[in-house]
């Protein structure tokens, strides 16, 4: 590879898989990102359904010396992979798996269960390659000079998004994620400051969201981003935990990200909606008069360079 990172799609849609003529232009698996460092580094984020092709690219072609997987949360599009990821049940192989508890649930058995029977035949404790399973909250963590650097986010349930730095470069992925939902856009999307006189508490709020988010999304190379809906889909779908594809923008040109990548996309999304989507966001950008790239993932389209 020529450049410092690549990033590589295997599963793009939100909430399940889908097959048809309509989709195969983007894919249908879903999410699973892989980001491969100039060093060989792979990180792969997320086990929906698209590890599957993963984990045989890896055994058709080479498997990495270490390949450490993060998972976002445990709904069934970012785990449901994860029985079929063939290179754990090859013994030598060197895994590691990073995500957060689910209350009670700790991360080694928010994996184990959904492998338990009677949901599925085969258990976690077959997987005979050397695994490691560590449960993470907001931290970050170096994995051979990447690092990578999780926050938690709005979704329901316990949710992380991940910052992957390398080399002066950023990816952060945010596949599931609901920003500011009860607050007004024109206080998001704009400066402001706390007025004098007593504290408004909404206010304190806000700013305290806004700082978390755009200090994690800020000025990355490369922002991917829940936008599983179009706005007048989101009108009727708020509190679900995702956003619209025009949020994403609005948050990308606010954090002044360089490329935004729409990602999650909704199991009734076809290929043509993308590419209107995809023209819709370009006129966002071209009307507020920012620098930012807007593409949509796609299991299809070669690889991202950095
Ligand atoms: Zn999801």
């Amino acid at each position: 590879m020529k450049s410092e990172l690549e990033i590589r799609f295997w599963g793009v849609r939100g909430s399940m898989p889908v097959c048809s003529p309509d989709v195969v232009g983007y894919g249908g698996s879903t999410s699973c990102v892989e980001i491969i460092a100039d060093n060989g580094t792979h990180i792969v984020l997320d086990a929906g359904t698209g590890i599957q092709a993963l984990g045989m690219h890896y055994l058709r072609n080479a498997m990495p010396a270490h390949c450490a997987v993060f998972i976002t949360h445990a709904h069934w599009d970012h785990i449901q992979g994860l029985p079929f990821f063939t290179p754990a049940f090859v013994p030598g192989h060197q895994l590691s798996f990073f995500g957060c508890n689910q209350g009670a649930l700790s991360f080694r058995d928010v994996l184990r269960e959904q492998m338990r029977s009677p949901y599925f035949p085969v258990e976690l404790e077959s997987w005979q390659a050397d695994i490691e399973i560590k449960s993470i909250a907001e931290t970050t963590i170096d994995i051979n000079g990447l690092t990578v650097t999780s926050r938690y986010v709005e979704h329901p349930g316990m949710t992380l998004g991940f910052r992957v730095g390398y080399k002066g470069k950023s990816v952060v992925y945010l596949p599931d994620n609901e920003p500011f939902a009860r607050f007004d856009p024109a206080k998001v999307f704009t400066e402001i400051s706390l007025g004098p006189g007593e504290p408004d508490m909404e206010r304190i709020c806000l700013l305290d969201q806004k700082k978390n988010f755009f200090n994690f999304i800020r000025s990355a190379d490369v922002l991917i981003h829940d936008a599983q809906y179009t706005p007048m889909e989101y009108a009727t779908k708020v509190g679900w935990g995702h956003c619209s594809f025009s949020t994403a923008v609005r948050a990308a040109i606010y954090g002044q990200v360089k490329h935004l990548v729409l990602f999650h996309h909704d199991p009734l999304r076809t290929d043509a909606q993308i590419r209107d989507m995809l023209q819709s966001c370009a006129a966002m950008v071209r009307a507020s008069g920012a620098g930012l790239t807007v593409s949509a993932a796609s299991q299809t389209a070669p690889a991202l360079q950095l």
